[in-house]
């Protein structure tokens, strides 16, 4: 399980992000992060991966300070899919999603078999391996994304807007595909999102955050407060 336990995070500038937040994530579910823009849901799911440092309050992995674990140990347990895939556009797509298995020590190709199976797995047409992002659509570089984040099995998922680029048709196959996948593989999943419809439809339990980095609800999704 992941713990936030009163956590703020103040930038440099003075801009009070995140707010005395606290919340337990529990395991193998998803959990969604929702509120409007700049409402402190990146900066929340950048603090689980240390990719930015709170200012106060700790955050928990298991029972243990993630402060005290090594950042590179931390981060293997996690993987991290953002809004445009991020994909490096000068490798294959099967060489992508090998990229982090790679790093990991494996072969080359016990690492593209891996990612073979990961394309499938995520739904990918085995016949796209060999091209390159920028001949995929939207929602097929978004698949890639997920299968990258997905090579090293790591327990948890951390997802920023992920589909939030792609158009409503190609968006609800994703979601679709994103439950399928949680449901087979049981992984940890934070989900940020500013759309509601998406937080109600994906999450296990619900996050609603509001304007100043303040938590406003945590709860299943028919549990709700309409407001
Ligand atoms: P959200 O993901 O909900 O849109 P963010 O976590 O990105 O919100 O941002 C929360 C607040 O912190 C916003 O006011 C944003 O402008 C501010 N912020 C984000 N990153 C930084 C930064 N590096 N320096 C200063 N302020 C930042
Ligand atoms: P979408 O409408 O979902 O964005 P596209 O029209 O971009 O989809 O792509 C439709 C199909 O054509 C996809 O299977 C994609 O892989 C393929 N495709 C798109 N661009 C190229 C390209 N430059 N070279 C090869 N295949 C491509």
């Amino acid at each position: 399980m992941i713990r936030i336990d009163a956590v703020t995070k103040r930038y440099p500038d003075g801009t009070v992000a995140v707010d005395r937040l606290s919340l337990e994530i529990p395991d193998r579910s998803i959990t969604v992060l929702v509120g409007p823009s700049g409402c402190g849901k990146t900066t929340t799911l950048r603090m689980i991966n240390r990719m930015v440092e709170p200012s106060e309050g700790t955050i928990l992995l298991d029972g243990k300070d993630i402060q005290q674990q090594p950042v590179n140990t931390l981060r293997r347990s996690m993987g991290y899919v953002i809004q445009n895939a991020g994909l490096f556009q000068h490798r294959t797509i099967v060489d992508n999603i090998a990229t982090v298995p790679r790093m990991l020590g494996w072969g080359k190709d016990k690492a593209r078999a891996r990612a073979r199976e990961l394309m499938e797995r995520v739904g990918l047409d085995a016949a796209l391996a060999k091209r390159y992002p920028y001949q995929l659509s939207g929602g097929q570089q978004q698949r890639v994304g997920v299968a990258r984040a997905l090579a090293a099995d790591p327990p948890v998922l951390l997802m920023d807007e992920p589909f939030s680029a792609v158009d409503p048709v190609v968006r609800k196959g994703l979601q679709d595909e994103l439950l399928r996948i949680q449901d087979e593989l049981g992984k940890t999943i934070v989900f940020v999102t500013h759309d509601i419809d998406e937080a109600v439809k994906l999450g296990t339990m619900v996050a609603v955050m509001r304007t100043g980095g303040h938590l406003a609800q945590f709860a299943p999704p028919a549990e709700l407060l309409s407001h």
